[in-house]
């Protein structure tokens, strides 16, 4: 690996933490039109596939594709009641929805404090990363997890999808920040991968099989495996015990206090994102704690 970027902000632990808050509140605000409008991308690509595969069928001329462009870039983002194009001095990380008090400025309408939450978190996971890793190329791959797993957290609790436009891309950039051994050695990254996915996959066979129920997505085995991929085999361990632990204890409590339905699926992404988290910063005490390998 080459040094780390000589500048004077980088060069001292304290700065370099504050440095990363600011970047990750802003990130963080990248991250809200994600987790908005990643899944709607999806749902308009699956219309228009059947959309052109429903003409396919009857011999009738296939649908054109809508003329707007809807990404992460365009268009603009505006007030979801009133379409008022959001201002770039609106759009400063938890600053603007303060000054705002989380209303729209033309409409009224409130802005979710789910906003700049997220922007709060993508700055303090940057900043926690930088303050427990040091400056470091080490620092800079555990921001890009750790904000691709908040992302994924999200979108999965909202719509029970971990897009393949995410996971599989984290998956790459584990095995590559691996190559370099960041995390762990590549032998270790690749035997996670694959023992990530094929682990929950087996699972979701067996509880198929023998029960006829579905209790996971093909997503969360993609997730499993991007985090092998980052974190190394050894560390799929605690990783999947601490998030059946608590998605059991979460889902109970919800089916007991809230009166939850326990036949409606419950989403295991979050919970597999935040034990991947935990392992990044706390994953070698774990092992060493509970004697698993490392
Ligand atoms: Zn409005």
């Amino acid at each position: 690996m080459p040094p780390f970027l000589d500048w004077p902000l980088l060069n001292d632990p304290v700065s370099a933490a504050i440095v990363a808050v600011v970047v990750g509140l802003c990130v963080g605000s990248f991250l809200n039109v994600v987790i908005y409008r990643l899944p709607k991308m999806m749902q308009r690509d699956w219309e228009q596939q059947c959309a052109e595969l429903r003409a396919e069928l009857r011999n009738e001329p296939l649908p054109e594709e809508s003329a707007a462009p809807y990404n992460l870039i365009v268009p603009r983002s505006a007030c979801p009641a009133c379409q008022r194009r959001i201002t770039a001095l609106e759009n400063i990380p938890v600053v603007s929805w303060l000054f705002l008090r989380g209303k729209c400025s033309q409409c009224g309408v409130r802005i979710s404090i789910r906003y700049p939450l997220i922007e709060l978190l993508g700055g303090l996971l940057a900043g926690l990363a930088f303050w427990f890793f040091g400056p470091s190329w080490q620092a800079l791959a555990a921001c890009i997890l750790l904000w691709t797993l908040l992302a994924l957290t999200f979108i999965d609790a909202d719509t029970q999808l971990l897009p393949d436009d995410l996971t599989l891309p984290l998956l790459w950039a584990g095995l590559l920040v691996n190559l370099f051994g960041v995390f762990t050695t590549l032998p270790h990254a690749v035997i996670g991968a694959m023992a990530g996915y094929l682990s929950l996959w087996l699972v979701y066979w067996a509880f198929k099989l023998l029960r006829n129920k579905e209790g996971m997505g093909y997503g969360d085995f993609k997730l499993l495996a991007a985090l092998g991929a980052w974190l190394g085999w050894p560390m799929l361990i605690p990783i999947v015990l601490l998030s059946s632990l608590v998605g059991a204890l979460v889902g109970g409590g919800l089916i007991l206090f809230r009166g939850r339905d326990h036949r409606v699926p419950m989403p295991f992404g979050p919970f597999l994102a935040v034990a991947g988290a935990v392992a990044l910063f706390f994953g070698p005490t774990i092992t060493r704690w509970l004697h698993l390998p490392y």
